[in-house]
């Protein structure tokens, strides 16, 4: 695996030396000691630490669609704000280190919380296998592989997979719209799942239908709990 990238790494700091190193927000030279991004966009970053608070907005927004635990972002994801041009970076730029980084941070930030407390494993949310052979990698285990390092809890994939390339997503009431969600994701073995608290993370939750239709797919796991984590968010 490519990421993480260490700083140690020789090659890394002798290329440094003709292609200095500069932060993904504000274009700033980076020190030696800063990864992707300076430690002032870093303080600046707009997170929410909504880990620490029931009834956030998240949470609000999946309330009666599945049954979790807990939900919480990292970051708001503002238009013209930090987070959108980071996330492109990640999905569109191969830019995987960015995506560990603030996977990273956001396990920092949770450590010790009530939040963490419970959790057994992390899965990412899946992309369908033709997608990640596309981009290479899925986005969303980048951002677990970063949460795992600093919270030690494993990763897990291959379970949880994908299995529709691309649902519509149209205006269509409660039942049509579940009819549509609940055939997206699969458990392939459900009894491994079993029981287990489960951080599903992706990298920014919108409406909130890709983590319902993961939801609903782990569903199939006999006394699953769930809890979600997004580097972004929405609304
Ligand atoms: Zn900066």
């Amino acid at each position: 695996m490519s990421y993480p990238m260490r700083r140690n790494d020789l090659l890394l700091e002798f290329s440094h030396l003709f292609f200095p190193a500069v932060c993904m927000v504000c274009g700033a030279q980076l020190v030696h000691s800063e990864e992707c991004i300076c430690l002032r966009c870093l303080y600046k970053l707009p997170r929410t630490h909504n880990f620490k608070q029931r009834d956030n907005a998240a949470e609000l927004l999946m309330a009666g669609r599945i049954p979790f635990e807990r939900i919480a972002s990292f970051c708001v994801y503002a238009k013209g704000g930090m987070l959108p041009p980071l996330i492109h970076q990640l999905k569109y730029h191969r830019q995987q280190r960015v995506g560990f980084l603030l996977g990273r941070l956001f396990g920092e930030d949770m450590l010790g919380s009530d939040f963490l407390k419970t959790i057994d494993a992390i899965i990412p949310v899946p992309l369908h296998p033709r997608k990640e052979r596309i981009r290479g990698y899925n986005q969303a285990e980048v951002i677990a592989r970063g949460l795992s390092e600093s919270t030690s809890l494993p990763v897990l994939v291959g379970n949880l997979s994908r299995i529709l390339f691309n649902p519509t997503q149209t205006k269509r009431s409660k039942t049509q719209r579940w009819e549509n969600v609940k055939h997206i994701f699969r458990v392939n073995e459900p009894d491994l799942l079993a029981h287990k608290h489960l951080l599903l993370v992706d990298d920014v939750i919108t409406t909130g239908s890709t983590i319902e239709a993961c939801g609903i797919a782990l569903q199939e796991c006999p006394g699953i709990k769930i809890s979600v984590a997004t580097l972004g968010e929405v609304f």
